[in-house]
């Protein structure tokens, strides 16, 4: 019987049992090499085969269209605020007739992360940075926060006519809003406002893998840690539609061009090795796992998405039930230490909110929280009412 506890950490975050234990045998011998997959060179053939198939099952577990590249690197979505703007501004340079030598850079902020994001490429400079829609409101208790999704109307003539690049955050991971993946939901991204060929760049890092991506083929660039649904920290997965990774220049450092990737096949330094290796045991698994479930390959993401619904919406109703009673309203402080540490005491942790946003609390449902754990935690969420 496992000891382990619940972990609801919005990231890095749970993984699944049965990867972590085939991990710890690849830690002492990886396929048979005699070698552990920390140890082993990047370089070496059965490395090699191994990454090909991680980029393979990604692409299926995706659909990710015929001309994009699937690449791997380190830094995070922090090193991405940065590697985007370098990486667009220098493709918009590029370009034939550029229109502009300040190129406007659209930022959609719905929370803290595009924020940081938007904030990132003012920093850097070398455009100017148009913010399309800011949805931070104030609280009732006068806090600035972000709690919604604008819909579609906010954006009305918003959008640049020639951006160098337009970015979103698919799913705040500090604020719990995110974009609609139903396309006819007023609250999903407004693709059909953007204009024609707008670059458009997002950051799925805590809905990666969750759920298909819609509009893949809208999108010139999509990243996202690892950390939350398919591996450890340390791996972020780059998308990148080709002709958007074919310029270099002297202004992007040669780690964050999204060529020297390409032209390297994610292998220009040492990468994340352990990471990848796990990320592949998950992804496997995935497959696996649609599979058992009645799902081809190509719709294994299905099943995973399914699984979201029905958990979120589990969750969602029990906080409604207790909000509808007053239960949720009351508290304060005390009553919400009391509520973290006898979730501690059952063996559920990671659930106090982000630092940032003060107190609260923060569920992650990510791929690895299986739908009994979240009924055990409304089963105490009742019991503590
Ligand atoms: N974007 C989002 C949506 C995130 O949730 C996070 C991390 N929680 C980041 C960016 C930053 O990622 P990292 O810590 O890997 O740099």
């Amino acid at each position: 019987m496992s000891n382990r506890i619940t972990n609801f950490g919005a990231g890095p975050s749970a993984l699944p049992e049965e990867v972590l234990i085939e991990a710890g045998k690849g830690l002492l011998n990886f396929q048979n090499t005699g070698i552990g997959i920390a140890e082993i060179s990047h370089r070496s053939p059965e490395f090699d085969k191994f990454i090909r198939e991680v980029e393979e099952n990604m692409r299926t577990l995706l659909q990710i269209p015929h001309g994009y590249k699937v690449l791997f690197t380190q830094g995070g979505g922090t090193a991405q605020f940065s590697a985007v703007v370098m990486n667009m501004l220098a493709k918009y340079r590029s370009r034939e007739g550029m229109a502009s030598d300040q190129p406007i850079m659209d930022y959609v902020v719905t929370g803290s992360w595009s924020e940081k994001a938007m904030k990132e490429a003012k920093r850097l400079g070398g455009g100017t940075v148009n913010v399309v829609v800011n949805a931070q409101t104030t609280s009732v208790d006068g806090k600035k926060i972000f709690n919604h999704i604008p819909n579609h109307d906010s954006y009305k003539e918003k959008f640049s006519q020639d951006p160098a690049l337009v970015y979103y955050c698919a799913n705040e991971t500090i604020d719990g809003v995110e974009f609609s993946d139903d396309l006819n939901s007023p609250f999903s991204f407004p693709f059909n406002a953007l204009p024609e060929k707008a670059p458009l760049v997002a950051d799925y890092s805590s809905s990666f893998m969750s759920r298909p991506i819609p509009c893949i083929e809208r999108h010139a660039v999509i990243y996202a840690g690892a950390q939350k649904n398919i591996g450890p920290a340390g791996l972020t997965v780059i998308i990148v539609r080709d002709e958007w990774a074919n310029v270099m220049d002297s202004s992007i450092p040669l780690y964050l061009s999204y060529k020297t990737l390409v032209d390297s096949r994610s292998l220009h330094n040492t990468p994340p090795v352990l990471s990848i290796y796990i990320t592949g045991l998950v992804l496997k698994r995935m497959l696996e796992v649609g599979e058992q479930n009645g799902k081809a390959k190509e719709q294994a993401l299905g099943h995973y998405a399914e699984c979201a619904y029905r958990k979120a919406s589990k969750l969602y109703a029990a906080i409604k039930e207790g909000e509808a009673r007053g239960i949720f309203k009351v508290g304060g402080e005390e009553r919400l230490k009391e509520f973290v540490s006898g979730a501690d005491r059952r063996g559920m942790k990671g659930i106090k909110g982000h630092r940032s946003v003060g107190a609260g609390i923060r569920i992650s449902l990510y791929n690895a929280v299986t739908e009994d754990k979240v009924d055990e935690l409304i089963r105490y969420m009742k019991e503590f009412a």
